[in-house]
């Protein structure tokens, strides 16, 4: 470990794309032979009478067939494994609201990569053995607990498992163990600044931050330009999910231009989610992901859901790993109303625009007359008698989101503190709409 050095893992982060694709194709064909030994994909490659070795380039990963979730749940909970399970160290699983939940097996190597790609996400935004990392997530199943506590401490910082909530206690292991770095959801982090307000501290003069993690559930540009004006600090988006380990996929580095993706643990393309074709560079799809170092449970063409586009592949920061944009949603968060496709995040890039709004907010969709219709409310920064002026906010806010979702929601500026305050991943949409059969 070069403490000097930019990069965690120079000779993974800093090669060529050609090394990277040839690396790719090694790790591939490991990959599909080791899937043999799973009793899924066994069975798959003998239905589509695929062998390990039809794979000769990476043009070929298209002879696999996707992995979806549905598969996951259908071999529920040891069926996709691809290690006997007394080789198996670790299980987390992922609540369904429907049908099984879907499990992940780690042996003992998945989850010393797993630390690997933590730590380098991490060292690369300037995080040395020096910091104190603070992880203000949920801990148990959710992987944002122990991804970063293990990543974290393989970094070599002092990491302190506060996890998610009791903010005062957050905020006095801020001040009293000299926390540099903290990693929470974005919706968490408005909750703790909110708090430190309220105690009078400020995040600037009161407390060693420098740098924050923010993640595991979709934002926008302007909600983390809100949160580093709040901390004062750069606040860094992390993406991962269950499936593939959990945090420590992508990250974004110092440029914040995009997430970088650890392509030497994962093969990226992005398809139509319809004709399931790839889609041309730059353009909006689905995200597939295909592991590349995994033991216990390699997944191969594993469909998000998340829809994203690539930015480019290469990078002012030297790393050629892939840069994708920050995640616009999944296309199961899409809500069609009237006809139109709306994703939360675009309403919350408009409201947080608005500096007189706070950052929390809830979208309700009713059906009232045979009408779908939205309501959005939002919090108030600061609380205010001024019906005029609130009631002209209420109707520019209203405008501002027409023009960006093409329809007319209700709009209704609440009291500060007034909606539901999540400490995991935040709930946006809640939609009563009548089903009709
Ligand atoms: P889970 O496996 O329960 O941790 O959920 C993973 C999902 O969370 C991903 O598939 C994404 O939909 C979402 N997610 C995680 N990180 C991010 C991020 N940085 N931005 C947007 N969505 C994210
Ligand atoms: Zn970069």
């Amino acid at each position: 470990m070069n403490i000097e050095s930019e990069f965690l893992h120079p000779e993974m982060e800093t090669l060529s794309r050609a090394e990277i694709e040839k690396l790719q194709l090694k790790r591939l064909q490991e990959t599909v032979k080791h899937c043999m030994n799973s009793p899924f994909y066994k069975k798959r490659f003998e239905e589509i009478g695929l062998k390990p070795e039809d794979i000769t380039s990476l043009e070929d990963i298209k002879k696999i067939p996707f992995t979806t979730k549905q598969d996951l749940r259908d071999t529920y909970p040891f069926g996709m494994a691809s290690v006997p399970l007394r080789e198996c160290v670790r299980l987390h699983s992922s609540s369904g609201t429907t049908g099984n939940p879907t499990v992940i097996l780690h042996t003992q190597k998945d989850l010393d990569e797993w630390a690997n790609a933590v730590a380098r996400c991490l060292w690369m935004v300037g995080l040395r053995p020096d910091d104190v990392f603070q992880n203000s997530s949920g801990y148990g199943m959710f992987t944002g607990g122990l991804g970063f506590q293990y990543g974290a401490e393989r970094l070599g910082m002092l990491t302190v498992p506060a996890a998610a909530g009791n903010s005062l206690r957050q905020i006095k292991f801020f001040t009293d163990f000299g926390t540099t770095a903290v990693h929470a959801v974005p919706s968490y982090v408005t909750r703790l600044y909110e708090v430190m307000q309220q105690q009078g501290i400020d995040p600037r003069k009161d407390t060693k931050l420098k740098v924050l993690a923010i993640g595991a559930e979709p934002h926008s540009e302007e909600q983390r330009k809100r949160i580093e004006d709040m901390m004062g600090v750069k606040a860094y988006n992390s993406f991962g999910m269950s499936e593939m380990c959990g945090p420590g996929v992508a990250f974004e580095c110092k440029e914040q231009n995009g997430l970088h993706f650890w392509e030497d643990y994962y093969i990226v393309e992005i398809v139509d989610p319809e004709t399931l074709e790839p889609v041309p560079d730059g353009e909006i799809g689905e995200l597939v992901l295909t592991t590349l170092n995994r033991e216990a449970m390699p997944l191969l063409r594993y469909r998000t859901r998340d829809l994203t586009r690539v930015l480019g592949k290469t990078c002012l920061c030297g790393r050629n790993h892939i840069r994708l944009d920050r995640m616009r949603g999944r296309s199961d968060d899409m809500m069609v109303l009237r006809g139109v496709n709306i994703f939360p995040i675009q309403i919350e890039k408009i409201l947080m625009q608005y500096p007189e709004l706070g950052s929390n907010y809830l979208i309700t969709l009713t059906t009232d007359d045979n009408n779908d219709n939205m309501t959005v409310e939002v919090e108030l920064a600061e609380n205010s008698n001024e019906t005029e002026q609130i009631q002209k906010l209420t109707k520019n806010i209203t405008r501002a989101l027409k023009d960006e979702i093409l329809l007319t929601p209700f709009v209704k500026l609440v009291a500060k503190g007034s909606l539901p305050v999540s400490e995991g991943k935040a709930v946006r949409v809640v939609d009563k709409r009548k089903v009709y059969l």
